[in-house]
C-alpha cells in the first residue's frame, strides 16, 4: 500500500515550504516531495572562506513589503538594510559622474513609457520602449538580463510593468539560502524523490516518484515551469503545459571571490564592466562590508558561462575586473565559488520571464485543477522571479488546499 496523506507537496523551494509551514499549523497530514538531496531550490547560501555566501537569490526585494523580512527576523537572523548600490559606479571608474547621471535618467525614462503605455499596447517585446540610438540601450539592456535573466526583447513588456518593485533592497546576513533551509529543517520531507506523474483521475490522487508512489486528497505543484510541463498528469492539463511553455526560466549566474586589500574599496561598492555591451556582469564590492566581490551575470552570456564551467566564468570576470581596475588586480582575488544554475537538473535557469504574448499565462499557470493546487514564483502576478512571491504563492496554495479538504471535495 502507498503512503496516504491529506496533501502532497511537491518541490521544496521557498513555495514548498511555504506550504507546509502553512499545512503544519492544521490538522492535515502532508510530505514535501523533492527530488535533489536538498532543500531550498534555487535559494543556496554556502559557507566558504569564513563567509555566508549565497549562489541563487540573496536580496529581499521591495524589502519595506517583504513578509520575508519579519520571517528572517523571528528566526533570529539579522537583517542587514544597507541600500543596494546597483546605481553606483564606484570612483566613477570607466563611467563619469555626468554618464551615471544620465543612465539613470534614459533608465527611468525607459521604465516610465513601460509602466504608462505597456498595458494599453498589446502584445509587445520591451525593447519596443527604448528611445531609438540611445547611447544606453545596451547598458540597459544588460540591466534587464540581470532583472529577467532575458533581453528585453525576449520579454513581454506588459508582465514587466505588473512587476511590483518598491526599489528597497536589504540582505540575510546569515544569507538568504541559509534562512529558507532553516525554516524549512523541521518540515516532514522526503529527498531524492523525483516526481514523473500525477493522477487524479480516481478518487485518491496518486503521485508517481523515482522512488515508489504515494496517494493524497489533494496535491500542491511548486515545480519551475518547464518541470511542470515535463510531468505526466492524467488527465491531462494542456492549458497549464502551454501557460508553461510561454513562462521559460532566464539566466543568472554569480561568481564570488576574496579580495585582499580590500580598504581601498568603500564598503558596498558597485561597477558595471562595460556600458556599450549588454555581455557584461555587475561587480557588487566589499558587500555588506566584507571581503569580498560578488559578480552577477544574466541572461545569455550567463548561460553561455554555466555551460562553459566555473573556471571559465571566473575568466570571463577576471578579465572584465582587469580592463577596469588594472593588469594587477587579479592577483588580490581568489575564486570562493561560482554557481551554475543554468545547469543545474532540477533548476535549469534562474527565473522566469514572459515570452512575448505570455503575461497572463502566469494567472493560467496559477489555477487550481481538481483538487491539485500550483505555486511558484512563476505563479506569481506581481512578485514572479522572487523568493517573497515565492512563498506567498505556496502559503495561498496551501490555503486553497485546506479550503478544499474542509468541503469534502477531496476523498
Ligand atoms: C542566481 C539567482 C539569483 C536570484 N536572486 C534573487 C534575489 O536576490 N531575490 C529574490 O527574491 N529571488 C532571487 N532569485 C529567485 C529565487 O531564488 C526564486 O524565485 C525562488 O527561490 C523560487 O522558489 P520556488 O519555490 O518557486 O522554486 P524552486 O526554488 O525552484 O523550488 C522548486 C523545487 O522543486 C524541486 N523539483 C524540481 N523538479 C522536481 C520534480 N520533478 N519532483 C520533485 N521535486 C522537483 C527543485 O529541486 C526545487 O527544490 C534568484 C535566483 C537565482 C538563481
Amino acid at each position: 500500500m502507498a503512503d496516504f496523506y491529506d496533501v502532497a507537496v511537491i518541490g521544496a523551494g521557498a513555495a514548498g515550504i511555504a506550504a507546509g509551514r502553512r499545512l503544519a499549523r492544521s490538522p492535515a497530514s502532508f510530505v514535501l516531495l523533492e527530488a535533489a538531496e536538498r532543500i531550498g531550490g534555487r535559494t543556496l547560501t554556502l559557507e566558504r572562506g569564513g563567509h555566508a555566501l549565497d549562489l541563487g537569490a540573496g536580496w529581499l526585494h521591495s524589502a519595506d513589503r517583504n513578509l520575508m523580512v519579519a520571517i528572517a527576523e523571528a528566526a533570529g537572523l539579522d537583517v542587514d538594510r544597507t541600500e543596494a548600490p546597483w546605481q553606483k559606479q564606484t570612483a566613477a571608474h570607466g563611467m563619469s559622474h555626468i554618464e551615471q547621471a544620465a543612465f539613470g535618467e534614459a533608465f527611468q525614462r525607459f521604465e516610465q513609457r513601460i509602466d504608462k503605455e505597456a498595458e494599453q499596447d498589446g502584445v509587445r517585446a520591451a525593447d519596443c520602449y527604448l528611445e531609438p540610438d540611445c547611447r544606453w540601450n545596451a547598458l540597459l539592456d544588460a540591466v534587464f538580463s540581470y532583472i529577467s535573466g532575458a533581453h528585453l526583447a525576449e520579454i513581454d513588456a506588459r508582465d514587466y510593468a505588473r512587476y511590483e518593485d518598491t526599489g528597497v533592497n536589504w540582505r540575510v546576513r546569515a544569507g538568504y539560502g541559509a534562512l529558507i533551509a532553516a525554516i524549512g529543517s523541521a518540515l516532514p520531507t522526503h529527498l531524492g524523490k523525483q516526481v514523473r506523474a500525477i493522477d487524479q483521475s480516481s478518487a485518491r490522487v496518486r503521485v508517481a516518484t523515482s522512488r515508489g508512489d504515494i496517494e493524497a486528497r489533494t496535491a500542491i505543484v511548486t515545480l519551475p515551469p518547464w518541470a511542470l510541463a515535463a510531468l505526466d498528469i492524467s488527465p491531462p492539463l494542456a492549458n497549464k503545459v502551454e501557460a508553461a511553455l510561454g513562462l521559460p526560466l532566464g539566466a543568472a549566474e554569480k561568481v564570488h571571490f576574496a579580495l585582499a586589500q580590500p580598504e581601498d574599496f568603500p564598503a558596498d561598492g558597485h561597477l558595471f564592466a562595460k556600458t556599450d555591451s549588454a555581455d557584461t556582469g555587475s561587480y557588487h564590492l566589499r558587500p555588506m562590508g566584507r571581503p569580498l566581490v560578488e559578480v552577477y551575470f544574466g541572461g545569455s552570456l550567463a548561460r553561455g558561462l554555466a555551460e562553459a564551467g566555473s573556471a571559465a566564468m571566473a575568466d570571463f570576470a577576471v578579465q572584465e575586473m582587469t580592463g577596469l581596475l588594472g593588469s594587477h588586480f587579479p592577483a588580490r582575488l581568489t575564486l570562493l565559488a561560482a554557481s551554475s544554475w543554468s545547469t543545474a537538473p532540477y533548476a535549469l535557469g534562474a527565473y522566469s520571464y514572459a515570452r512575448p504574448g505570455a503575461a497572463d499565462a502566469r494567472a493560467e499557470l496559477a489555477a487550481p485543477e481538481g483538487r491539485l493546487f500550483f505555486a511558484g514564483e512563476a505563479t506569481s502576478r506581481a512578485r514572479y522571479s522572487t523568493v517573497h512571491g515565492a512563498y506567498q504563492t505556496g502559503h495561498e496554495a496551501a490555503e486553497q488546499a485546506l479550503e478544499c479538504l474542509s468541503r469534502g471535495a477531496a476523498a
